[in-house]
């Protein structure tokens, strides 16, 4: 974080816009600040895209307007003012506007008291001063304000130390956390959010009232969890965020299937290991290694099939048989409930899901070429992803044996580079057609077809013949004659088959 006197920020704030802003609020006779993210942002030199403006007008301006909210009557004006490249939109029922200029989109509201009812998130709202404002904020970070009207030009406003506390780097609310998580629960989750993204720590009355309103989360639409779960996702050590929502008690209410992968079980003195930890650790090793939101799913899921799947054998200890098998299938109904996109991106997390063991068990043994081949023919343009998750996943402790991972890892890619350059099988197709077989033999669709077109395939794919039509021809004719077919086509052109 960087220290910024007033002077600092009128100097930052030195752009054509702003002080337009602040020229139509001293003309209407209010005041205005911009507030929140943005002031947050400028201190943690963090890329901001939305401004947010707090107009706050006098018992008699607002008489005055009659109708018209100050935030609308100052986007309007101000709208008017900037001329042509700029466009107002107004969304009346919020009371709010917003203005889009050069590249900028500014949202304008009146200041706001807002008070709550226990059973509903609609608050009661009324015009209120700048304090009241401020009070409502979410979090003390959230709750600064930086004003616009040109004789306070960048005078900092800090009602409750947000300065300090983003230098200690603390998540904090404003008043009691119990009333604020209480009155709007998606704070909680907005909390644990910022704590992730920032890497701040939340401060222990915070934290221990999310613990205590963690079940209020449920009066909160799935759309708005997913938003901040998807952030959560996005930050560089994700990992910082699930383990607070496993903290708070939070995981458990919104995402069952991940908080079933916590505590490990012992028998015989054998203890399996805690997924869920496993889990945060390869999503952490995604987001270094760059993954985008689609592959991070991938890596939170890879293991959810492991609850389900988990037995006791006397020799083998704790197994997991097809883990990714259930875990694949358990994606769409996760991503249903949890209103993700039920389309192509579902389809590449289900797909990660159930081959992200493949790469491993090849580096496991020796790698040949037809294993690799299969591989990439089944991962298809994702196996980059693919193998980028895989090792993600070699989380051993033993450091012998993740180095001999490791290093099969890259013969394993290198193989795949070959291949890749050699033959496309990442588009394979089988050279020979089911309806050519079907012709030849002169028989009904029936089960020697897919037997023969199998055949092909494994010899091709196993290097026995090469990747062309006329060697899988002949090899067919060979495969057939000893299942005891008989072609039926003028003998003429059946020569390579003849011996
Ligand atoms: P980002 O834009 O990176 O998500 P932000 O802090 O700007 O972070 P916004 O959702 O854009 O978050 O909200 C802007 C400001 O509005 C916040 O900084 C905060 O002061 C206030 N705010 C937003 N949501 C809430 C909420 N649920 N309760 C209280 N205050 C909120
Ligand atoms: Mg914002």
């Amino acid at each position: 974080m960087r220290n910024l006197t007033d002077q600092d920020l009128a100097h930052l704030l030195d752009t054509p816009i702003f002080h337009q802003i602040g020229k139509t609020a001293d003309e209407m006779g209010v005041e205005c600040y911009v507030v929140g993210g943005y002031v947050r942002d400028l201190f943690l030199e963090r890329p901001s895209q939305d401004i947010d403006c707090v107009v706050v007008a006098s018992q008699s301006v607002r008489e005055q307007a009659g109708e018209e909210r100050p935030g609308i009557q100052l986007a309007n004006t101000l709208g008017k003012r900037l001329g042509r490249g700029a466009h107002v939109s107004v969304f009346r029922n919020f009371g709010t506007a917003q203005v889009k200029y050069h590249g900028s989109e500014i949202e304008f509201v009146g200041a706001r008291r807002e008070s709550y009812s226990h059973d509903s998130r609609k608050p009661i709202i009324e015009d209120g001063t700048l304090e009241d404002d401020l009070d409502r904020r979410d979090f003390t970070i959230n709750a600064l304000a930086v004003c616009l009207n040109e004789h306070r030009y960048g005078q900092l406003v800090d009602r409750f130390d947000g300065l300090y506390d983003m230098e200690d780097g603390i998540i904090a609310t404003p008043l009691d956390p119990d009333i604020t998580f209480s009155d709007d629960p998606l704070r909680m989750m907005r909390c644990i959010r910022f704590a992730t993204q920032l890497n701040f720590r939340i401060e222990d009355e915070t934290q221990a009232a999310l613990s205590r309103n963690a079940e209020r989360i449920k009066i909160i639409s799935r759309e708005r969890i997913i938003d901040e779960l998807n952030k959560i996702l996005l930050s560089p050590i994700p990992s910082i965020g699930f383990i607070e929502l496993s903290r708070s008690g939070l995981l458990p209410l919104i995402f069952p299937e991940l908080a079933a992968l916590e505590g490990v079980e012992v028998r015989n003195g054998r203890a399996h290991k805690d997924n869920f930890y496993h889990t945060l650790e390869v999503l952490d090793n995604v987001a270094t290694m760059g993954g985008d939101l689609w592959l991070r799913w991938a890596a939170l899921l890879h293991d959810i099939g492991k609850p389900k799947s988990k037995r006791w054998e006397p020799v083998a200890g704790w197994t997991f048989h097809n883990h990714n098998y259930l875990g694949q299938r358990m994606v769409s109904s996760i991503f249903r409930r949890m209103k993700l996109p039920m389309d192509e991106r579902m389809a590449y997390v289900e797909k990660l899901v159930l081959l992200h063991m493949r790469p491993i068990a090849i580096a496991d043994e020796i790698v040949t070429d037809s294993a690799v081949r299969r591989l990439l023919f089944e991962a298809g343009e994702d196996i980059s992803d693919l193998m980028t998750l895989c090792e993600a996943d070699i989380t051993s402790k033993n450091q012998t044996r993740k180095q001999q991972f490791l290093d099969n890892f890259q013969l394993v890619r290198q193989k795949l580079d070959d291949l890749q350059a050699r033959d496309n099988y990442r588009t394979w197709k089988n050279p020979i057609t089911g309806e050519e077989i079907m012709q030849i033999f002169g028989i009904p669709p029936c089960q020697e077809i897919g037997q023969l077109k199998q055949a092909v395939k494994d010899a091709i794919w196993d290097s026995l013949i090469p990747n062309e039509y006329q060697a899988a021809r002949d090899y067919m004719f060979a495969q057939a004659q000893k299942m005891g077919l008989t072609p039926v086509q003028d003998p003429s052109t059946l020569e390579n088959s003849k011996q």
